[in-house]
């Protein structure tokens, strides 16, 4: 069979990566120069030339949007889909090994995921339980502490030791914590990991049958992989499998969660014989865009080292815009969003991009109000919603009613008299009698410990509950049936009608959401591992919360953090909230290495982009409800200025860049006062270039201004406080 058309669309070096015989290889490159499209070729070429069946194939990807594109770019190219091919992320076929091989991993058949809510709710309960003082051991801390220990493979018996009684109670936490998994099925995401590491160590035969199985693993991103993550694939490897791993140690952007670029650097060691193949060109963006990353990039020490280069254009400049404030700025931005637009760009085009997640609400008020629609990767996550979660929760007790963290959190939701009281006596039973919250319940209600008022509001619960497990065994009821019984019988509905205003009808319309999202999901062949369709649907919501949206098809403008965001592209994209503390955030300057990690963040930012790239700032902003006078971000300042254009405000002057520079260093030297000299900000006495004084801020000299009269907004570059906007009535300048 001709098989050359694999090759076709690639450039030399990738297609030496795709054809390369069947050994180890690590692919280095920077940002947009084919690393996901070499994997997604060399998968085509292994099933072609060497004719290896997908089912010997395993590709680790880095979401799981990120595997469904995979797999229907692969079905694009050889024409079939890649059936039997294990394709996911790490976390996903983790699970799907613990699903399959539940028993041999010490695992109730029907364990739970926990996502970080739940994982956080059940260290609380521990340290209720344990009278744990949460102000010494503050909970989400300890949650921190576990999940670090589990991403460097370490559980609670391997920590080591110590005196100090801080650690010493993270340890004993952790004990504890381990225990209440176990006793109540519950895994959190490390625990997928850890977990499926030693299911392969601790099962000589099982491991044999995967290594001798996957003949060839694909890893994408593999600069993100975490000290556990890369324990597992060498494993899974071992001594007969073979391994391609695409990366750039540039966009490492996870040292906070535990990922280690030294896995790099060790790749070679590990592995035997390995090819390194680097790659430089660039198809993604102009040339302008990509001499402002590599500009950025060449600021961190330690790197591999590399240049992209296009010969695609240099395109436009970046063009930068500094609002007044957050509400400015997403005004700016949707104001070119729908220039975008009107010129025939389709929204799902557009990206605005984010440094953390609250920065979103007010671009999301803006889109909301201009009525175009928009669609969040992380954040607020459909299946991270409380009327979604409490759903969820039923559903996950009528699966296993002894699901204790689901039974806390619904057994009132919507009020049905069984108050704190009662369910306070409800958790000392189980504590007692080693039982669960819902065998609790029942005892209660057979020996009527309680008073009957608050027995029977627990006997209709059970019932409740009872009824929905019912629907779980009828045949001829589909999912999106099952879902529509539980919503109604918990009498979610008209719970939520009773909240006022937009918010209830919100939460409705994202229930009836979720009925058709039980009646469209399918469960494959593949998924032979799951008991039901329900198991497999309630761990695909936990897995798929941080991607899954309910409007995933309609044309809309694509909100993300920037970590989001690694390995996408989209032709227009904002790069927004650059400014100092934000981005880089405050806490990098804390720890070595962060800020490090905060640029190559922003290199990760800038690479999305393939034709136009926005960097906007606040000069002031409203953030967690303080508001906060942030200087423009470092970052701005070593992108190299001749690729940046400011974007003129409305009835301003031109500001040469040139002279933009100095203003971040804080001083405007004589000849550039002479540039702006001589513009009267209309009906004021105001001129930029003028001296002022302020009395809080000091001396400083007037560079741009918006509007006229008393109203207009000036641009003060303080000599100490660097550039505010002010407005002229309230601001009391004095011209000097
Ligand atoms: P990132 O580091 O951001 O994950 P990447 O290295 O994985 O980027 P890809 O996403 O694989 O890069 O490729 C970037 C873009 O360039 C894609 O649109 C891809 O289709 C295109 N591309 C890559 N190689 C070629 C080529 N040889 N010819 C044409 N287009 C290409
Ligand atoms: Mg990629």
């Amino acid at each position: 069979m001709d098989v050359s058309f694999i090759l076709d669309a690639l450039n030399d070096k990738q297609r030496e990566a795709v054809a390369a015989p069947l050994q180890n290889s690590l692919v280095l490159a920077g940002a947009g120069s084919g690393k996901t499209r070499v994997l997604v070729h060399r998968i085509a070429w292994l099933m072609h030339a060497y004719e290896l069946s997908p089912y010997s194939l395993m590709a680790v990807t880095f979401t799981n949007k990120a595997a469904r594109e995979m797999q229907g770019r692969i079905e694009q190219l050889v024409g079939l889909p890649p059936q039997g091919m294990w394709v996911g992320t790490f976390h996903g076929l983790a699970h799907r090994l613990l699903r399959a091989h539940w028993r041999d991993a010490g695992l109730k058949e029907n364990f739970q995921i926990m996502d970080s809510d739940d994982q956080l709710r059940l260290v609380k309960r521990i340290m209720r339980e344990f009278n744990i003082d949460d102000t010494r051991w503050p909970p989400k801390q300890v949650a921190w502490f576990i999940n670090g220990q589990k991403d460097e493979g370490r559980r609670a018996a391997h920590v080591p030791d110590s005196h100090d009684p801080f650690s010493k109670g993270m340890r004993e936490l952790y004990y504890h914590y381990e225990e209440a998994c176990e006793r109540n099925g519950l895994l959190d995401f490390g625990e997928l990991l850890l977990r499926a590491h030693e299911l392969m160590l601790t099962n000589p035969a099982l491991l044999k049958h995967y290594q001798q199985r996957f003949v060839h693993v694909l890893v994408d991103e593999f600069q993100d992989t975490n000290t556990i993550q890369y324990a597992w694939l060498r494993v899974m490897v071992g001594d007969t499998g073979t391994i391609t791993a695409v990366g750039d140690d540039d966009q490492s952007i996870y040292g906070w969660r535990g990922a280690k670029i030294e896995n790099i650097q060790n790749f070679s060691k590990h592995f035997n014989d390995v090819a390194t193949i680097r790659l430089e060109q660039n198809y993604r963006s102009t040339g302008q865009i990509l001499k402002a990353a590599n500009g950025l990039i060449q600021n961190n020490d330690d790197r591999l080292g590399k240049e992209l280069w296009t010969d695609s254009g240099d395109g436009d400049p970046i063009s930068l815009y500094a609002g007044f404030n957050e509400q400015d700025e997403a005004r700016f931005i949707l104001e070119i969003i729908k220039k975008w637009r009107d010129d025939g760009t389709a929204l799902k085009d557009m990206a605005i991009l984010y440094r953390s997640n609250a920065q979103s609400r007010v671009i999301e008020e803006c889109l909301v109000r201009e009525q175009l629609p928009y669609r969040i990767y992380g954040g607020h996550r459909f299946y991270d919603r409380l009327e979604i979660k409490n759903a969820l929760a039923y559903a996950r007790l009528a699966v296993d009613p002894n699901d204790d963290g689901a039974m806390e959190r619904v057994i009132n939701v919507p009020p049905r008299g069984i108050g704190e009281r009662s369910i306070g006596t409800l958790r000392e039973i189980a504590r007692d009698q080693g039982c669960s919250m819902w065998q609790a319940a029942e005892h209660i209600v057979q020996h009527g410990v309680m008073p009957a008022r608050a027995s029977n509001a627990i006997k209709n619960f059970l019932q409740i509950i009872d009824g929905m497990g019912n629907t779980l065994i009828q045949p001829d009821l589909g999912l999106g049936d099952v879902f529509e019984h539980i919503i109604q019988e918990a009498g979610l509905i008209p719970h939520h009608e009773k909240e006022k205003g937009e918010k209830g009808e919100a939460r409705i319309e994202n229930l009836k959401e979720l009925v058709s999202a039980a009646s469209g999901f399918s469960w494959s062949e593949d998924d032979e591992e799951f008991s039901s369709p329900m198991m497999a649907f309630l761990d695909q919501a936990v897995l798929d919360a941080g991607e899954a949206q309910a409007d995933e098809y309609q044309d809309s403008v694509q909100l993300m953090t920037l970590h989001s965001a690694k390995g996408l592209e989209f032709p227009l994209v904002f790069l927004t909230g650059v400014e100092e503390n934000l981005f880089p955030s405050k806490m990098s300057f804390e720890e070595p290495g962060r800020l490090e990690e905060e640029r190559r963040l922003c290199y990760v930012g800038i690479t999305r982009a393939m034709e136009k790239l926005y960097i906007t700032y606040a000069e002031s902003r409203r953030l967690h409800g303080s508001e906060s006078f942030n200087s423009p971000s470092r970052f701005i300042r070593e992108i190299p200025q001749e690729c940046i254009e400011e974007v003129r405000l409305r009835s301003q002057v031109a500001r040469p860049v040139s002279m933009q520079r100095h203003n971040y260093q804080g001083t405007l030297q004589k000849q550039n006062q002479s540039i702006l000299h001589g513009y009267q900000v209309p009906e004021t006495n105001v001129s930029m270039g003028d001296r002022v004084k302020h009395p809080v801020f000091g001396e400083g000299l007037v560079i741009n201004y918006e509007g006229q009269g008393p109203q207009a907004r000036v641009q003060v570059n303080f000599d100490t406080e660097g550039t505010k906007w002010l407005v002229l009535s309230f601001a009391k300048l004095e011209v000097l």
